[in-house]
């Protein structure tokens, strides 16, 4: 039940939603000309019955003809004009004081979020503005012509006018109340959009897509935060070996693949202990929280288990190995001295054999 709820809700206030929204207004207006034909027709009042009789079926012809989002003109000025026309019939037939004039109110929000929500609508505001303006003066005439002692039929009790006064205001206050509510969800809809779409971005721009490890854009930022936290940290710089024998063996596609296993290996171990990042080709940054003796041992792990790993491509079994250069954070002052530490300590690791960590030159 509250699932349905929330589906429609969310399908009223997306773009696929005008459609549904008109379905609303003309149901709602449907069900009260309906009312108000009946009401009309045991009190005899025979000019105002038929007249909601034709409201009746232009709601209904409305409500089955709405398919799709296009043409909100014709069917908000279908509605405007109705309710309009509604408004001086009534006003003039049993007087201002039966409140039928609170609908021409009623429909001047409804009336800017609908053209506001059709994109091929150009001058929505303008155009909503103008209905609003013709809205106000309808309203504007009822009141000084159309009192209940001069209108056509009189004479009916206060009890009865206050309970039609009374029955307008809250079918009214219901068509406000539910496209404010709409309208906000409108703007939470549109909000997740944009926000999706953020997320969209800031993962294009920060992360590989390759490996999906964070890429080198935001580094600074990440190194800035483990400075700031003044707990230990180890900077470990890692770079895959003789990874161009695997391209030019087992071709590019396999090489990607080693990568991707790599990459998924590194960021298992690490978890939540740090930050992985792809520094460049087959070079991965690693920032580790702890100490240096910490850092060595999970380094140490990420090889043991790369070593350990068949990476399958097509029909061939590969297997790799990777060298770390690994400092502490004590070791230098800032960001890139710090890594390059770490870089002339892995260079000497790929200079004594590769396949291992080096924490110290
Ligand atoms: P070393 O052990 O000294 O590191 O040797 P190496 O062969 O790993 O190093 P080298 O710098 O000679 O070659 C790195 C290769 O990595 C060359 C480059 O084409 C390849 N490479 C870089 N990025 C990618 C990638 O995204 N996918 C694939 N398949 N290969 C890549
Ligand atoms: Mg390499
Ligand atoms: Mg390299």
């Amino acid at each position: 039940m509250i699932k349905a709820f929330k589906d429609f809700f969310i399908k009223m206030s997306s773009d696929e939603g005008n459609a549904v929204r008109f379905r609303i207004i003309y149901s709602f207006c449907f069900v009260i000309h309906s009312f108000y034909a009946i009401l009309f027709a045991c009190f005899g009042i025979t000019e105002l019955m038929i007249f909601n009789i034709f409201s009746s079926f232009m709601y209904l012809t409305g409500l089955l003809a709405v398919r799709n989002n296009r043409f909100t003109i014709v069917w908000i000025l279908l509605v405007s004009v109705e309710i309009m026309l509604h408004s001086l019939v009534c006003s003039y037939f049993l007087g201002y004081e039966y409140q039928f004039c609170l609908y021409s109110l009623a429909i001047i929000p409804v009336t800017y979020f609908m053209t506001y929500l059709d994109p091929e609508i150009k001058h929505a505001v303008v155009m909503s503005s103008v209905l609003a303006v013709i809205q106000l003066l309808v309203m504007i005439l009822c009141m000084d012509w159309c009192g209940v002692n001069s209108s056509v039929y009189t004479g009916y009790p206060n009890a009865l006018i206050n309970s039609i006064a009374r029955l307008n205001l809250v079918a009214a206050s219901v068509i406000l109340v539910s496209f404010s509510v709409m309208f906000i969800g409108k703007i939470n809809f549109d909000l997740n959009v944009l926000k999706s779409q953020n997320d969209t971005l800031d993962h294009l721009a920060n992360y590989d897509q390759l490996t999906g490890l964070r890429n080198r854009n935001h580094i600074h930022e990440i190194f800035e935060q483990y400075i700031k936290c003044t707990e230990p940290y180890c900077v470990v710089l890692g770079d895959i070996d003789d990874f161009k024998h695997v391209n030019d063996t087992y071709g590019h596609s396999a090489g990607d693949a080693v990568l991707k296993t790599v990459s998924s290996i590194i960021r298992e171990n690490v978890g939540d202990g740090g930050e992985v990042c792809r520094w460049g080709g087959e070079e991965i940054l690693i920032l580790l929280k702890g100490s240096t003796e910490n850092g060595k041992h999970t380094a140490e792990k990420i090889l043991d288990d790369i070593r350990d790993t068949e990476v399958l491509s097509g029909k061939h079994s590969i297997k790799v190995t990777m060298t770390f250069g690994l400092c502490d954070y004590s070791d230098a002052m800032n960001i890139e001295k710090l890594i390059s530490l770490a870089d002339k300590r892995l260079y000497i690791g790929k200079k004594n054999g590769k396949n291992k960590v080096v924490a110290a030159n």
